[in-house]
């Protein structure tokens, strides 16, 4: 049979001899490993005690917009969901009552709006289908839990602070 690639490697079935059997010489070889390594620069850093700088295109976690007025930019359109490949958005629709101007941009609004982090694959296409710049990727690192259902982020978790409240 024709080999795809040539990185298959034939297996010795012979059986082993006495100085195999020993293992001794298989150790050495592992030791050797080992002790080259200690003097080779290390791959691998003390996170979270050392960072690594980020790409300046890194996609962390995402992040709902408000515009200048603190008013929510999304308007449930649902076009981040259509786009995601990894179906990872999901949201509810509400319209805009008399009264709620200074709250939501648009007539229509997220109720509702979550993203599950476990399944996002960072690659963006929500931010870049959004047409009312409202949600877009941070530099923020996603933070780890041992809880599934922390991954599952919601408003309160996306929206950014009403630039309103923070004076
Ligand atoms: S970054 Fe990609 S995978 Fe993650 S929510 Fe947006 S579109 Fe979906
Ligand atoms: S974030 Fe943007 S694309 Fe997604 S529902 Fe809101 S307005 Fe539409």
């Amino acid at each position: 049979m024709e080999l795809l690639t040539n990185k298959a490697k034939q297996v010795d079935r012979r059986p082993m001899n006495f100085w195999e059997r020993l293992y001794l010489i298989s150790i050495a070889k592992g030791m050797w490993i080992t002790l080259k390594h200690f003097f080779k620069k290390k791959a691998t850093i003390s996170y979270p005690e050392e960072k690594r700088p980020f790409s300046p295109v890194f996609r962390g976690m995402h992040v709902l917009n408000r515009d200048e007025e603190g008013r929510e930019n999304c308007t449930a359109c649902g076009l981040c969901a259509l786009a995601c490949p990894a179906e990872a958005i999901t949201m509810e629709a509400a319209e805009r009552l008399p009264g709620e101007e200074h709250l939501y941009r648009e007539e229509k609004y997220a109720a509702k709006y979550e993203i599950n982090m476990l399944r996002c694959i960072f690659c963006g296409f929500c931010e870049e289908a959004c047409p009312k710049d409202a949600v877009y990727l941070s530099q923020t690192v996603t933070p780890a839990s041992y809880q599934r259902k922390d991954f599952i982020y919601n408003k309160k978790d996306l929206l950014i602070p009403n630039p309103k409240n923070s004076n």
